[in-house]
């Protein structure tokens, strides 16, 4: 078959579809015209619902009557099997496959040879298009390849804005595209109500026939050249920027790019007269299809990786850019996206962005932390999304109960219309609580600060009426910047800072940079196990002249006042001796001379390496104050990358090795006088908060959104018997299912509101 009889076909098509009169008008034209171009005796098109039935929509050749009358179960009858299968079904005799079921109302029993063709839109099923004829023997390869083209158009044309014109006209609307609540898990509590902004934007298809073969595989040849080029850089240069490109998927996309079958079909979806973009997304959407069936977490990924090179191929072949986050954002946006890394989300335009879902990203990595200190919904471990959405879609993200609306119904809406009040008025109480002291019902005195990263995020530093700032990320505001900030426009930063904390006090950490914390502007070398190499203080004392730049521009910035100054991922105390050396030198040098500088230094380590926590006696008469960072002190106690989904929440914060640890560090540091601070995830959870106060921490930083139910936990509760309570599961050492059931149920029976 040429291709130009193709692309008049297309043609016609696409005029069927937009053309004058009713909905079923333009749909029976359609298969009429596909009827008479294969030269079969039916066609019909059955169109999906959200539930899996299938619609007869329209028909060629079997009884009119029939339609929109016969509903096919999901997994029903031949074309219930190609929809399961997502592929297409070719058979001589119909009535003998083991699938076929009889619809007596379609007056089919004349028609023997069958085929069958899902019609898919980026790998979801939207319906099934068939053909039949009186002969007994299958299609030839010929028509197969032809129906499975005419299908891939149809799909562009049923899901064009006419079709859906179509369906609302009928009065169908939301059959193809309902409503779909998938669950994740919560990363930080807000709820937002937007719309779908896909970070990596779908590829349009710009055509899909084409009269030149030859000139389409050169044209394949070549994308494909330039996308191996391209991974072969990204594993050279190793300047990966987001999580999920680790080394060993862009090596599976390089594998993939050279795999043999892979580029057989795509070459011969070419010779079947695709365009090279028509044929990746043809190969695509069979790869899709594959996708959602496939429970083994092992082949999913890998039909993953393939899905992301054919979309790399395809912006070769199409030439769009990378992600949505240079465009403009509709209001009100949520960002879907398979993995993000934490950089990328600090792209977008703050002031549209409502919220984040993600594939990958458990509640302690780094997009976490960055989407907590922009304030935004955030939900992670959501499997499948960026499938089931189209852009522009409305959507719901419940940031408390991990829960993603997608295309909500008015229920929904309505239902969360009242949450997002409650939280409102939820909020208002704890506003109330600002000026309340933070002490327990027994009076004892709890020190609460915030975890901040960018001078934006000030404001909520007195709304919270929090006792200062306990962890300050200053990597936060270089990720931000385009180039590295130099000595005076690091000083006006921390300036500003502390001008804004008046005379609470800000504890400044110095950058954490390196594992998934990239600057854009600095080269960093391929790593395997990135969290654990040249990160934090490492990179600090191996480039002198970044650690004492930051050095210096602090100590100017906090002229006249105590200046605190915080070391991260000490993993053994000479570095904490090092570090010292050089800020006391420099301290001390600026005194001598007179200069200005601060009124005194207070230098403190994070404990957040666990060889750290064996090395305490070493370790804390360098420290004048030490804060734990839960995040990553878990993420090696358990050896549990803190961004990998699959095993970021296989242990319980409450595990009996946590509190073991903890009560370890509050004993240890009391017998030094060392003050001690919780400054990880974990102090920002009512309940979590509350254990650890049972174990003696009486200082907790946490998200600017936490003071207000953490406080409100603490001032209900009296320590004398939580201690009690903590005390015991810590004797028992019970597992940490039971230590968390057994301290819920002590707060609900106190009237403690943990969440
Ligand atoms: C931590 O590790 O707990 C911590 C507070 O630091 P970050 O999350 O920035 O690594
Ligand atoms: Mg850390």
């Amino acid at each position: 078959m040429p291709s130009s009889a193709k692309w008049l076909l297309l043609q016609k098509l696409r005029e069927h579809s937009l053309g004058e009169g009713e909905v079923q008008e333009r749909l029976n034209r359609i298969v009429d015209e596909i009827a008479a171009f294969l030269e079969v005796e039916v066609c019909s098109i059955y169109l999906q619902h959200t539930d899996g039935t299938l619609e007869l929509y329209a028909t060629y050749g079997l009884n009119l009557d029939s339609v929109h009358k016969v509903m096919l179960k999901k997994g029903v009858g031949l074309v219930g099997l190609i929809a399961e299968m997502g592929a297409v079904l070719n058979i001589g005799e119909s009535q003998n496959h083991y699938a076929f079921s009889r619809q007596p109302s379609v007056d089919e029993e004349d028609f023997h040879a069958f085929m069958g063709c899902p019609i898919l839109k980026e790998g979801r099923i939207l319906g099934v298009l068939t053909i039949q004829n009186r002969f007994v023997h299958p299609y030839g390869a010929d028509i197969e390849d032809l129906l499975q083209t005419i299908a891939m158009m149809l799909s562009g044309l049923l899901t064009s804005d006419s079709l859906k014109l179509i369906i609302d006209g009928n009065g169908q609307a939301g059959k193809l595209s309902g409503a779909k609540a998938l669950q994740g898990e919560s990363l930080y509590n807000k709820i937002a109500l937007g719309h779908v902004v896909l970070h990596e934007p779908r590829i349009k298809l710009t055509s899909l026939v084409s009269k030149d073969p030859e000139a389409e595989l050169k044209l394949l040849e070549k994308a494909l050249h330039k996308v191996t080029i391209s991974i072969d850089a990204l594993l050279e240069n190793g300047g990966l920027s987001s999580v999920g490109q680790h080394r060993d998927v862009l090596e599976a996309y390089k594998m993939f790019a050279q795999d043999k079958g892979w580029i057989r079909r795509l070459r011969e979806a070419i010779s079947s007269g695709l365009t090279a973009q028509a044929a990746v997304g043809r190969v695509q959407n069979e790869t899709r299809a594959r996708l959602m069936c496939q429970s083994d977490p092992f082949f999913r990924e890998r039909l993953h990786d393939l899905d992301d090179l054919s979309n790399r191929l395809l912006r070769e072949l199409v030439g769009r850019t990378a992600t949505a986050a240079g465009g403009d954002l509709p209001e009100n946006a949520i960002i879907i996206a398979r993995a993000m890394g934490p950089t990328e989300l600090l792209d977008y335009n703050r002031t549209s962005l409502r919220g984040i879902v993600l594939e990958d990203a458990g509640i302690s990595s780094h997009i976490t932390v960055i989407a907590r200190a922009m304030g935004i919904s955030a939900v992670g471990g959501v499997k499948d999304i960026v499938s089931y959405v189209e852009q522009g879609d409305p959507v719901i993200v419940d940031g408390e109960s991990g829960e993603v609306h997608i295309r909500p119904g008015k229920g929904v809406i309505k239902a969360y219309e009242n949450k997002v009040r409650f939280q409102a008025e939820k909020a208002a109480q704890y506003k109330i609580l600002r000026d309340v002291p933070n002490r327990t019902r027994d009076g004892q005195r709890i020190g609460l600060m915030v975890n901040m990263g960018m001078a934006m995020n000030f404001p909520h530093l007195n709304e919270s009426g929090a006792d200062g700032v306990g962890l300050f990320r200053t990597e936060l505001e270089f990720m931000l910047s385009f180039e590295f900030p130099d000595r005076q426009s690091q000083v006006r930063l921390y300036r500003e800072i502390l001008e804004i904390s008046k005379d609470r006090p800000v504890v400044f950490r110095t950058l954490d940079v390196g594992g998934d914390k990239l600057l854009p502007y600095m080269t960093h070398d391929h790593e395997e196990n990135p969290a654990m190499g040249w990160r934090a203080i490492r990179m600090s004392l191996d480039r002198p002249m970044l650690f004492r730049t930051q050095v210096e521009a602090l100590l100017e910035a906090a002229q006249g006042r105590v200046l605190y100054i915080m070391m991260p991922m000490i993993a053994d105390a000479k570095e904490m001796a090092m570090a010292r050396e050089k800020i006391e030198h420099k301290y001390n040098s600026l005194k001598k001379k007179g200069l200005p500088c601060p009124s005194d230094i207070r230098i403190g380590a994070m404990i957040e390496v666990p060889s750290i926590v064996w090395q305490l006696d070493q370790l804390l008469p360098l420290a004048d104050f030490v804060s734990v960072g839960t995040n990553d002190l878990m993420q090696f106690l358990f050896a549990a990358d803190r961004s990998n989904m699959r095993v970021a929440h296989r242990f319980d914060m409450l595990n009996i090795s946590v509190l073991r640890v903890i009560a370890d560090l509050v004993r240890i540091t009391g017998e030094y006088k060392v003050p001690l601070t919780i400054c990880g995830e974990m102090a920002g959870h009512p309940l979590e908060a509350l254990v650890l106060l049972g174990l003696g921490v009486r200082s907790l930083s946490m998200a600017p959104a936490a003071i207000g139910p953490v406080k409100s936990a603490i001032i209900s509760t009296d320590l004398k018997s939580l201690e009690k309570i903590v005390g015991e599961c810590l004797e028992q050492a019970e597992g940490s299912g039971k230590i968390r059931k057994r301290v819920r149920d002590w707060c609900k029976n106190n009237n403690i509101d943990v969440g």
